[in-house]
């Protein structure tokens, strides 16, 4: 069985830790107005009068006129997300984080040792709740896709568990946007055939689907009678480590852009390290305000895992190949694949031998980008706080910019 745990409002209730005086008033995490910004998250009040994730900010104001706006402070989600993960680690190894606040675990090795998927899931909420004062919802399916759409639809507090025999029963009567790559586009041609609700989605043939959408019609029609293969897969078994960021508002500032690909690259090679991966091949991609979509890649002759080496190209790429003249970023992310096959392997002895050599090398960076950025980064109302945990994260918050951080990985 697969569970998808999912925090409910996860900056926001962050936030209310530290603000109990606002725990029952609308509040939200997001970009100021000014700047064009957009909101993070929200809290459940916020909600009720229409804002949520995405929404500019200035449109929130004009939708909830008592909001509490507060700036995003991603380093303590960062924390408090590896407290999180922790929680989940102590009945599985096999986690696939999507974002800070979200991951699927898949239990079916564990139960024998912690009792069913059930007992589990509660374990992890109780834990999370007693441990962290945070709200997480559960979703348990027989599939990823299931037990996301379970998490979901329990919100807040949720806890959904969907046995194999109750699959269709569950997914026959949800609209069809509840599938995953169901687009405002696929959405509008499925309801020119009629076409709302799973349950008539999976009435149709597959080739009349996989005539009207290519090859994501029969994705869609599997996914419709509730088959979905994909495998939970951690960071361990993947074939590429990849962060990105979308950000509140969007960035032209390049040296802001290039703090928050340092950072980005820091957790990066921070997973990679981890599980002992070197790779060989590094991605950086970026997203503008038109949402076009650009990815640019080198190569390097030695594999590795450590930071300098990776951000010595992510910042030539992102120097060489992105321009920000005409249009200012919305999303940056760092990818590094090429993994050596036998995996697990020291990309230098120094490097194995001596993991006090990849700190020091972390904080030299560091160090670096403070002092290169430091008068524009630094003094800013002291808005960046460097914060360097056990795996080189530290806090890029500043301007009152704040972002949403996605993990991905490919199996
Ligand atoms: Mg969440």
């Amino acid at each position: 069985m697969i569970i998808h745990a999912d925090m409910d409002a996860y900056y926001v209730s962050v936030e209310l830790l530290d603000k109990p005086e606002l725990v029952d008033k609308p509040v939200a995490v997001g970009g100021p107005s000014k700047n064009r910004g957009v909101i993070s998250a929200a809290n459940y009040i916020a909600r009720k009068y229409g804002v949520h994730s995405a929404l500019a900010t200035k449109t929130a104001c004009q939708r909830c006129p008592n909001l509490t706006l507060l700036p995003a402070r991603m380093g303590v989600y960062v924390d408090i997300s590896r407290k999180i993960q922790a929680i989940f680690a102590r009945y599985t190894p096999t986690i696939e984080p999507l974002s800070l606040d979200e991951a699927f675990l898949d239990v079916s090795a564990s139960q024998k040792l912690f009792g069913s998927a059930n007992v589990i899931a509660r374990n992890i909420k109780q834990a999370i709740m007693a441990e962290l004062k945070l709200v997480v919802s559960i979703g348990i399916a027989p599939t990823k896709f299931v037990a996301k759409i379970a998490s979901d639809i329990g919100k807040p507090n949720g806890f959904v568990i969907v046995k194999k025999n109750q699959v269709q029963a569950f997914l026959d009567p949800l609209p069809v946007t509840r599938i995953w790559g169901v687009g405002k586009a696929t959405e509008s041609n499925l309801t020119t055939l009629g076409i709302k609700s799973i349950h008539q989605l999976r009435q149709l043939p597959p080739k009349k689907l996989t005539h009207l959408f290519g090859q994501q019609g029969l994705h869609l029609w599997q996914l419709a009678n509730g088959i979905d293969p994909r495998a939970v897969i951690t960071d361990r078994h993947a074939k590429s480590i990849s962060h990105e960021i979308t950000f509140a508002t969007d960035i032209d500032n390049r040296e802001y852009l290039l703090a928050q690909l340092l950072h980005l690259t820091e957790l990066v090679a921070a997973r990679l390290r981890e599980h002992k991966h070197v790779g060989r091949t590094i991605t950086i991609k970026v997203r503008y305000s038109d949402f076009s979509t650009l990815t640019r890649s080198r190569s390097i002759h030695n594999a590795t895992y450590n930071t300098q080496p990776i951000w010595k190209v992510v910042k030539e790429l992102f120097t060489t190949h992105i321009k920000t003249n005409h249009q200012a970023l919305r999303l940056v992310g760092v990818n590094v694949s090429g993994f050596n096959k036998q995996g697990h392997q020291s990309p230098q002895q120094t490097d194995l031998f001596e993991p006090q050599e990849n700190e020091t090398g972390i904080d030299a960076i560091t160090d670096a980008i403070n002092k290169r950025f430091g008068e524009n980064i630094l003094k800013r109302g002291a808005t960046i706080k460097k914060t360097i945990g056990p795996r080189g994260v530290y806090d890029v918050d500043l301007h009152g910019y704040h972002s949403r951080i996605k993990y991905t990985r490919s199996d």
